[in-house]
């Protein structure tokens, strides 16, 4: 018998206009993320069915970590014909182990001659006649053989796989996700794609103070992060020039707010040259003294583009949580140096005034220095062939 996955969509479903965009956006992301499997898909308003010879858990796998998937189901797909239905189910259920069961028929096409309780208890009927010591619990069966009956074909399984749900990645359209080698902003960045935000990121390095190894550490997480992007441009920006203006021009308990300042005026130039409409970061209330809301206040103050935070009101301990879960805390807790704690100053200021960091980042020719790293950046493209950072 012939094994199919059959695809739910979940969300998208009640968005209507939008409904081809959806299912075609989340078609062609499934064909770059099985890019290496030989698979066909058929796809309608409601279900895509996906066709292989390859290995079938394999592409699960990868389809469980697909956003815009509601349900995941691997079923047999036979003609939508009674008999064969029938010999089909007989086939299935012969070598499953179970006590108690319940038969769920689904027909969307209507011309198939039997309505779905009745075809229930034809199916049941047939179970318990060549199956022993079990009985039907329809409340809460060991077992559940489920029938979709369709225009062209049967479907015939059992459990359904959960998917991870949202939207389908690149409808929302694009956004820059300031990503620094720690544990909060991949966590940011996998929460902006779950609503279908296409990401690029960008990291600020400043060598030498900063290493090889720290930037390697940030292509990992971006590598770790197309497994539910395919592909991501990561820009890397030169910051050292920068940081060391401020490490001697500021005051240090004002270096990190201007230093933050700095990054978000380059985010937005970059924002701006990729056509992304948003800038997404890590920012979590009150988590350090830049993250205070009155550190927020003046740091967010150099740019009016639209800034999500998408952790800022999580605990650590649930950041971490969603780093554990999907893949990115053992890199982000590797120890390399970031460019923030090199030049961390022991006493930050936690309420800065806005009036007194102009003044200091005025002492020096900033706006020459932010457009030569934007113009100087570095742009690399990562994609999910896994495995290619080794740190
Ligand atoms: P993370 O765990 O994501 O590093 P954090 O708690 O260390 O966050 P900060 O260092 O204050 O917090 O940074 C806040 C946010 O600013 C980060 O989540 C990230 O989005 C951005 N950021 C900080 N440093 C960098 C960097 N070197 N390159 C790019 N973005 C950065
Ligand atoms: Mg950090």
């Amino acid at each position: 018998m012939e094994k199919i996955i059959l695809i739910k969509y979940g969300e998208l479903t009640t968005k209507k206009n939008n409904r081809n965009i959806f299912i075609n956006t989340l078609c062609e992301n499934i064909k770059k993320q099985l890019k290496n499997y030989n698979i066909k898909i058929i796809k309608n308003r409601v279900r895509m069915f996906i066709e292989t010879d390859d290995n079938i858990d394999e592409i699960v796998d990868i389809l469980k970590n697909v956003f815009g998937i509601h349900g995941i189901v691997v079923a047999y797909k036979v003609d939508n014909n009674i008999d064969i239905i029938k010999t089909s189910v007989l086939e299935i259920v012969k070598d499953i182990d179970f006590k108690t069961f319940k038969v769920e028929t689904k027909r969307s096409d209507k011309r198939f001659p039997i309505p779905s309780m009745e075809f229930n208890n034809i199916i049941g009927s047939l179970v318990l006649k060549n199956k022993e010591n079990i009985s039907v619990d329809v409340h809460n069966p060991e077992y559940e053989l489920k029938i979709e009956i369709r225009e062209d074909y049967a479907y015939i399984y059992t459990k359904e796989i959960k998917g991870i749900g949202g939207y389908p990645v690149g409808v929302a359209g694009k956004g820059l996700l300031m990503l620094s080698g720690g544990i909060d902003s991949p966590v940011a960045g996998y929460l902006a794609m779950k609503r279908g935000i296409k990401i690029e990121c960008i990291y600020f390095e400043s060598p030498p103070h900063t290493s090889i190894a720290a930037k390697n550490k940030v292509k990992k997480l971006v590598e770790k992060l197309c497994k539910y992007n395919t592909n991501i441009v990561l820009h890397i920006i030169n910051f050292t020039e920068i940081q060391e203006a401020i490490y001697k021009n500021c005051p240090s308990s004002y270096m990190i707010t201007i230093m933050r300042r700095m990054m978000y005026r380059i985010s937005e130039l970059v924002a701006r040259d990729i056509n992304s409409l948003v800038i997404i970061n890590g920012e979590s209330v009150g988590q350090v003294a830049s993250q205070t809301l009155n550190s927020m206040n003046v740091i967010n103050n150099v740019s009016n583009y639209p800034i999500l935070r998408p952790v800022c009101c999580l605990d650590k301990l649930e950041i971490i949580d969603i780093s554990k879960k999907i893949g990115t805390y053992e890199t982000s807790i590797l120890p390399y140096e970031d460019c923030c704690t090199i030049f961390l100053p022991k006493h930050p200021v936690i309420n800065p005034v806005l009036g007194k960091a102009i003044i200091y980042e005025n002492g020096f020719d900033y706006e020459n220095m932010i457009k030569n790293c934007v113009k100087n950046r570095e742009i690399i493209t990562i994609n999910n062939d896994i495995n290619k950072f080794d740190i």
